[in-house]
């Protein structure tokens, strides 16, 4: 495997975790989360070691990492798709998942690795959920052609960096002329018929109180350039606040602290929301059993901008 292109058509993943954690989600019931090795981006919330966004695989940190998590795949950070998926079927036996989660680290940078698992959990009824930041499906008109027929097995989450390059370049250190690709990468997504839910928005940096008092301001910014895509999208929206999931607490303190996040309210932000979404008529759907699932939104969406 070799990182000589933007991305990987290998049917390998690099890994950093394999069976992290083992979560309830709604839609999907029993779900495995899976790392994989390597980032673009360096966005100051971000969890991930920087050994690990750094892929430098034979690092002594992802050299450990891997020797702690899974005592058949010690000692290495590429597998193959065939290992990845036969080690993910056992615990699909063991745990009754449905699911299987691939988040980072980037996981387009692994085209032909999640491709491949993806095919093989196609066969088992098992459907493969791929968090990204949307730049490489945004970048490359051909990405999803490798992922042609996956329509109803891959389901993709795109995190959303910010909603002017200002606010895009402060929060990942890239480019602030790249601020669109994770919206352009939601619509690709969308109109060729994958499951896409634009998310990934951190309540503990999307904006401040003053900011919120501004108009337009990052949250109607936001509600404008989904609706931009399909007027109901704004409801798929999924935000979270900063993961307590850290390998070292502090240095991420700093990091945040460095990019001038200092003074954020993310219960605000959260409200702010739903507030201002509901009251433009498409409240953040929340995977209640009242409400229509994301899923099922998610498809009526797909079937509009196909036609
Ligand atoms: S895009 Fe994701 S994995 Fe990459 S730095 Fe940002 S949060 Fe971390």
């Amino acid at each position: 495997m070799g990182f000589s292109g933007p991305y990987v058509d290998d049917p390998v993943i690099a890994l950093y975790n394999i069976g992290r954690r083992l979560k309830f989600d709604p839609h999907w019931g029993p779900v495995l989360d899976n790392d994989v090795i390597g980032c673009n981006y360096r966005c100051a919330h971000c969890w991930v070691a920087e050994e690990a966004l750094d892929a430098k695989l034979n690092s002594e940190f992802i050299q450990k990492k891997n020797r702690a998590k899974v005592a058949s795949m010690r000692g290495a950070a590429i597998h193959s798709s065939e290992d990845i998926f036969r080690y993910l079927m056992k615990r699909s036996e063991r745990d009754g998942l449905q699911m299987w989660a691939f988040t980072g680290g980037e996981t387009t940078l692994y085209r032909g690795g999640i491709s491949s698992v993806a095919r093989l959990a196609m066969k088992e009824g098992v459907t493969v959920g791929a968090d990204t930041n949307g730049w490489l499906i945004a970048k490359h008109d051909d990405y999803l052609d490798a992922w042609e027929g996956l329509q109803d097995t891959l389901h993709l989450y795109v995190s959303i960096k910010g909603t002017t390059p200002g606010e895009f370049e402060r929060f990942t250190a890239v480019c602030g002329e790249h601020y669109e690709a994770p919206f352009v990468a939601v619509e690709r997504l969308l109109r060729r018929g994958f499951e896409a839910i634009p998310g990934g928005v951190v309540t503990n940096t999307l904006a401040t109180e003053a900011e919120l008092k501004d108009n337009p301001n990052p949250i109607t910014r936001l509600y404008d350039r989904l609706a931009m895509i399909h007027p109901d999208l704004p409801s798929l929206l999924s935000y979270h606040k900063v993961s307590t999931m850290v390998h070292d607490q502090r240095a991420l303190s700093r990091k945040m602290r460095s990019r001038g996040y200092t003074n954020t309210k993310p219960g605000l932000i959260a409200r702010e929301l739903d507030s201002y979404f509901s009251s433009k008529g498409n409240p953040i759907v929340k995977e209640e059993p009242a409400l229509l699932s994301k899923a099922e939104l998610a498809k009526k969406i797909i079937q509009d901008l196909s036609v």
